[in-house]
This record gives C-alpha cells, structure tokens and sequence, in this order.
C-alpha cells in the first residue's frame, strides 16, 4: 500500500504533470492530498456500481446522496449532480468483461470515454469499436485512456496510458484542468502538459473533443 506522498513521487517518477486519486465509491477531499512541488493531484472518485463504474473527477464531493443506487433515475441522479458541480465526467472501461458499462449512455451527461484501460486487452479494442460508433452516429466524444493503477505489477504501471495533450492547441480538457487546480488545489504550480502516451495522443489527433454537452 502507497501513501498519498508515495505515490505522487511515484507519478512524477513516470513524468506525470497530473494524477488523479479515484477511489472506488471513496471521496477524497483536496485537503488530505500530497502537495509535492511539480506535481498536481486531483480529487475524484470513481463511481463503482455493479453494472459500470464512472471516474467524476476535480471536486470533493460530486453527489450527496450514497453511490449505490436501484434505479436508472437513480443512477442519472448521481450523474447529474456531479455534472451540476463542475466534475469532469469519464465512463470508465466501458467493454470490460467483468464490470463493463451496462447504463444507456445516450441518456447521460459524461465528458470523454475512457477506450484504454492498463494493459493490452481485447475489451480495449472493443472499446475502440464502441467510440467508434459513437462518432459515426454524430456524437463527437473525446476519448482518454487510464492506468487504473491500484498497486505496482507486471502488467500495470502508474501512467500507463495516460492522458496527452496537443502542444500548442488550447484543449478544453486543459482549460477544465487549469479550472479546476484554480478551484480546488490552489496554490499550484502552472500546468505543463507533456506527451505521455503515443496512443492516446494518436487518437486525440484523429478526434479533437467538441464541446462539453
Ligand atoms: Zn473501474
């Protein structure tokens, strides 16, 4: 088990600029993270409910109500709350073949898609092929990828993928990032973006996002 100070030296080891802390169904307030110089840490949680699981990211407390939830009403509910709040919403690993997206996508409010999750997998590809369909029906999506790193092993390192941006472009992403170091982890260090992963960049390239529904 890494402590929170562990484990930002560890992502700036890996030349992160940025390291979200997604629990599953744990809140974490920007009060208890690291402040490490040359790192930012953001707070989220990652909604885990048997039938998908979703990252809000950049605030303590996306909903108040508990994250379990019997209904879809229910479940938009929680959604839209952490939408009302300023998250940046991400499905998570959405083909995945033990806890895959079930929820109708068409009838939430998200901000990217989560196509690559830690290692080379076949339910990546088919979260490609997922994006897209979501693209060719004229649902313009930014896609991301994300380590899920929950302990060092073989197959599963900090940053791996991890998010990129392009150098020179103004990326809504980097202006949500900046918005939220100014809201929730000020004093911060200005943000650098880097390239980290040759695939995601790729796929930002062929799909720059829209804007935020
Ligand atoms: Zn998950």
């Amino acid at each position: 088990m890494l402590t929170l100070e562990e484990l930002a030296s560890l992502a700036k080891k890996h030349g992160l600029d940025f390291l979200a802390i997604t629990d599953h169904n744990q809140m974490v307030s920007p009060a208890v993270l690291a402040r490490i110089p040359g790192i930012t840490l953001i707070p989220g949680v990652e909604w885990t409910h048997y039938r998908g699981h979703a990252n809000f990211l950049g605030l303590a407390k996306p909903y108040d109500e508990p994250f379990f939830t019997n209904t879809d009403e229910d479940m938009q509910a929680r959604f839209q709350s952490a939408r009302d709040r300023g998250a940046l919403i991400v499905i998570n690993h959405p083909q995945d073949d033990s806890c895959g997206f079930q929820f109708d996508l068409t009838k939430l409010p998200f901000d990217a898609i989560e196509i690559w999750n830690g290692p080379m997998r076949e339910s990546n590809l088919r979260a490609i092929g997922l994006w897209h369909q979501m693209l060719a029906a004229g649902r313009k999506m930014p896609a991301v990828g994300g380590s899920d790193f929950h302990r060092e092993n073989l197959f599963q390192i900090l940053g791996g993928p991890a998010w990129a941006f392009m150098p020179g472009r103004m990326h809504p992403m980097i202006s949500w990032l900046r918005y939220a170091q100014g809201r929730v982890l000020s004093p911060s260090p200005p943000m650098a973006p880097r390239w980290i992963s040759p695939v995601v960049r790729l796929l930002w390239a062929v799909q720059p996002p829209g804007k935020r529904a």
